[in-house]
């Protein structure tokens, strides 16, 4: 029987992780069948239960269902406990869920595909959100100089600044306690999904720094079209959906696939 692998999300619809991991799985010449499974809310352990039960082998998780899969693990990898989310599961032999998250080793891959160097560099995080949280391990394990969380809600970045505390030099707070020039400044929020900005000062980027938005989509989104004018070279968040994939890929089939021609093939079907 083929294996069968999915993306549970709500919406899901538009998700692009079936392409991706078709183009994997044709690249690598491994029989799987990945699919799209709409969840209802309330719904999520029970949609995971009837996968297995129908050949089900493994499967991403996106938004809401993040924190549920997490509650549901048998067994948590590190990153996925210090992230308090999982976007990949596996069917261990013994019937047991096993649960990861890559979307932080997703970013720090993308970074190192554009030969971005972290470490020693000053990293601005914008937001604080659960996809901040998943990040900040493998973002604090390159050795950077210092990472400033700065949020709306300045509680939640002081927080995750203290949860993290012992992996690095690392602090949080609001909007208003960012001073001095970053050579790389990351959004993490979900501002660019309604076209809003964060309100950063106008002079925030160091020579040669890199401004990166999580999100991505047709067009640049407000926060790089911000950057750009203020000296930022830009990357979206494309190639950390194309790399946390392959880390998912190379968990289930312990093959790793190459990322580039996925990275193309999506730039085109996008369109820029
Ligand atoms: P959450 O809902 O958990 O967090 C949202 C964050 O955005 C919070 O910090 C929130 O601040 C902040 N925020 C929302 N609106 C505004 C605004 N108008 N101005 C300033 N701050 C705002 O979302 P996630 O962390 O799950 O996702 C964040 C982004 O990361 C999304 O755009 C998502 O698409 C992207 N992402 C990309 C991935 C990829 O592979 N490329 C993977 C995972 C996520 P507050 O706490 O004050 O409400």
């Amino acid at each position: 029987m083929t294996d069968r692998y999915c993306v549970f999300g709500n919406p899901v619809k538009h998700s692009k992780s079936p392409l991706i991991q078709a183009e994997f799985a044709h690249q690598t010449a491994q029989a799987i069948e990945y699919t799209a499974e709409e969840v209802p809310l309330d719904g999520f352990t029970g949609a995971w239960r009837a996968f297995i039960d129908a050949g089900g082998r493994g499967a991403n998780v996106t938004v809401p269902f993040k924190g549920d899969a997490f509650t549901l693990c048998d067994t948590l990898s590190h990153r996925a406990r210090r992230a308090g989310a999982v976007n990949t599961l596996i069917l261990g032999g013994n019937g047991r869920t096993y649960g990861d998250n890559t979307d932080g080793v997703g970013l720090v891959r993308d970074f190192a595909y554009h030969r971005v160097a972290l470490a020693g560099k000053r990293i601005l995080v914008v937001g604080a959100g659960g996809a901040v949280r998943g990040i900040l391990e493998p973002l604090l394990a390159e050795q950077p100089s210092e990472v400033v969380v700065v949020n709306r809600t300045a509680a939640k970045a002081e927080q995750l600044a203290h949860d993290f505390a012992d992996l690095g030099s690392i602090r949080g707070g609001g909007f208003d306690t960012v001073s001095g020039l970053f050579d790389v400044v990351i959004n993490g929020t979900s501002a660019s999904l309604t076209g809003e900005l964060p309100p950063l000062p106008d002079k925030l980027f160091a020579a040669n720094a890199w401004a990166y938005d999580m999100m991505y989509g047709a067009e640049p989104t407000v926060f790089l079209q911000w950057a750009g004018p203020r000296g930022a070279k830009l990357l979206d968040g494309l190639g950390m959906l194309v790399e946390q994939a392959a880390e998912s890929f190379f968990l289930w089939r312990n093959v790793r696939p190459a990322t580039a021609p996925v990275r193309e093939m999506l730039r085109q079907s996008l369109n820029y």
